[in-house]
């Protein structure tokens, strides 16, 4: 049938061109989409086996429904699939876009394992939460009543965007703090919008504004508001601020013009797609358009690197990881993808220095072995003394990881407690830190992790302070 449409809308377009007006044919177009979509999603959810031990289940992170809402899919029961779907997922439509599926649900179907290929369960994921959209199932956030409790959410990144979710469905009055102009955090500034586009991010903020949450942007917690502050206004706070201090590459020549931050370099190009003024973009100095990048680094971002400089347009992309491809931490999708794109991997390679005076010219690169275990049982790489090299570079994107703000001292709270990597120490079911009242989620706690858990954690800890409001409120009424 869509075949069929799809050659109908060829042969049209062919003969009468002029006659067919932009708009018309842009119809035409989404109608052939989603009737692919549609096929290709009941087609992907009938191959599920139904095979009473889900795998696939018990590694999402949400532990969602997976088996029943592939059976409905392939029933066409499209709108009870979403039902189940959305009651364990605050955001369905994003996960089903990143989460790296090969290492969660689709990397455990037991289709997977017998090798016949995964049931494609993100993509069905996705296309059951947009036909939701789509078609006005997706209702408007209703509190059942309004609460006098107050929360403050300190960070409108996907954890604190699910615990807003939840808090204010219960009639809890939520206000989110955020240093960005807009909500929703990696969501909206660091993962690129070939892998998740903006509109479904902002859908999502503004079903919660129109909920009643009361969004404050460009506040940076510490400098604009106090901490102390924000603890005043509220009966309980949920810090949820992510991981943003970069590792910065510590050889010789670093400090040169054309070696970039990633995130600064990938907030650009995000920040373009939204049509802002990005001077930076349109200087050259974070844009990749023409020029020889080389990307450092071997996880999710480095791989977000590359596949946005080969869209700007890059002349070459290269990407330097110190480890070999089984080791690197990024999803082997990820790279598949991006090796399909025309990005060439240098396995066991690491930056020594940069040569170029002011302005970067090149990486001199020093080529790895990798030796024996570390305490963590990863073989740790070596240098080959005598093998460098130059690769000759206008652009480097330092894509090294990130990690916590040291955020006891920025706030002035030295009794928040952390561990010794920074991150806030908090309960690993309910979320509540050692501050009275205060829960942190995400990757603040975790380090830096995924999207799916945030969403995990600001659920959890919804539920926790809803039972922690409600406990204050009752000994307040004694
Ligand atoms: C480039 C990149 C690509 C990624 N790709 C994927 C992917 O494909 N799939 C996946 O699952 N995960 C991916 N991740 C990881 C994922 O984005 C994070 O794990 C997730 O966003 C963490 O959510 P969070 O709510 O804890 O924090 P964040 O999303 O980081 O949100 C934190 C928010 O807090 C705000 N904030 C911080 N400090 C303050 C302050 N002092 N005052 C006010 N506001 C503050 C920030 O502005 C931000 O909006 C990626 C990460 C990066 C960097
Ligand atoms: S939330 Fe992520 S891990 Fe869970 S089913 Fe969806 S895509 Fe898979």
């Amino acid at each position: 049938m869509a075949t069929q449409k799809m050659l109908k809308f060829v042969t049209v377009g062919k003969e009468t061109p002029e006659k067919r007006d932009a708009a018309q044919r842009s119809q035409d177009f989404d109608e052939i989409y989603r009737e692919f979509a549609a096929q290709k999603a009941a087609e992907q959810a009938s191959r599920c086996s139904q095979c009473g031990v889900p795998y696939c289940q018990a590694h999402c992170p949400l532990h969602n429904n997976i088996p029943d809402w592939l059976r409905l899919t392939a029933e066409g029961r499209l709108q009870e699939a979403y039902e189940i779907s959305q009651a364990t997922n605050t955001f369905p439509e994003i996960c089903g876009r990143i989460c790296p599926q090969d290492r969660l649900c689709e990397g455990n179907c037991v289709i997977e394992q017998s090798g016949h290929g995964t049931v494609t369960i993100g993509a069905v994921e996705k296309y059951i939460t947009d036909t939701a959209w789509e078609n006005g199932w997706v209702k408007p956030i209703l509190p059942a009543m309004e609460r006098p409790e107050s929360v403050g959410i300190i960070g409108a990144g996907p954890g604190g965007l699910a615990a807003a979710d939840v808090l204010r469905r219960a009639g809890v009055q939520v206000t989110v703090y955020d240093r960005y102009d807009r909500a929703g955090g990696l969501l909206t500034y660091g993962i690129p919008g070939f892998k998740l586009e903006k509109p479904v991010v902002m859908q999502r903020v503004e079903q919660l504004r129109a909920a009643g949450v009361n969004f404050i942007l460009n506040c940076n917690v510490g400098t604009d508001l106090t901490f102390d502050a924000i603890r005043g206004q509220h009966d309980a706070v949920l810090i949820a601020t992510g991981v943003y201090k970069a590792r910065d590459i510590e050889a010789p020549g670093s400090g040169a013009r054309g070696i970039v931050k990633a995130l600064d370099y990938l907030t650009a190009s995000n920040r373009k797609s939204f049509g802002d003024d990005v001077a930076e973009y349109d200087s050259g100095a974070l844009n990749a358009s023409g020029k020889r990048v080389v990307v450092v680094g071997g996880g999710d971002t480095a791989m977000d690197c590359v596949r946005t400089a080969i869209r700007q347009g890059a002349q070459s992309v290269k990407c330097l990881y110190r480890r070999d491809r089984a080791n690197m931490p990024g999803s082997q999708r990820e790279v598949q993808n991006a090796e399909e794109e025309g990005v060439e991997f240098v396995w066991l390679t690491a930056p020594r220095g940069f040569t170029g005076g002011t302005e970067v010219e090149g990486v001199i690169v020093q080529k790895m072995r990798l030796g024996a275990p570390d305490a963590s049982g990863r073989q740790s790489p070596e240098v080959i003394e005598g093998a460098d090299y130059v690769e000759p570079a206008d652009l480097v994107v330092q894509a090294l990881g990130f990690e916590p703000e040291d955020l006891p001292g920025l706030w002035g709270v030295p009794e928040l407690a952390v561990t010794r990597w920074g991150t806030i120490k908090a309960d690993f079911r309910s979320h509540a830190t050692s501050l009275p009242g205060v829960y942190a989620v995400g990757d603040i706690v975790r380090g830096a992790s995924l999207v799916v858990w945030a969403i995990r954690d600001g659920r959890e800890a919804a539920e926790a302070m809803l039972a922690y409001l409600a406990q204050t409120a009752s000994v307040a009424a004694e």
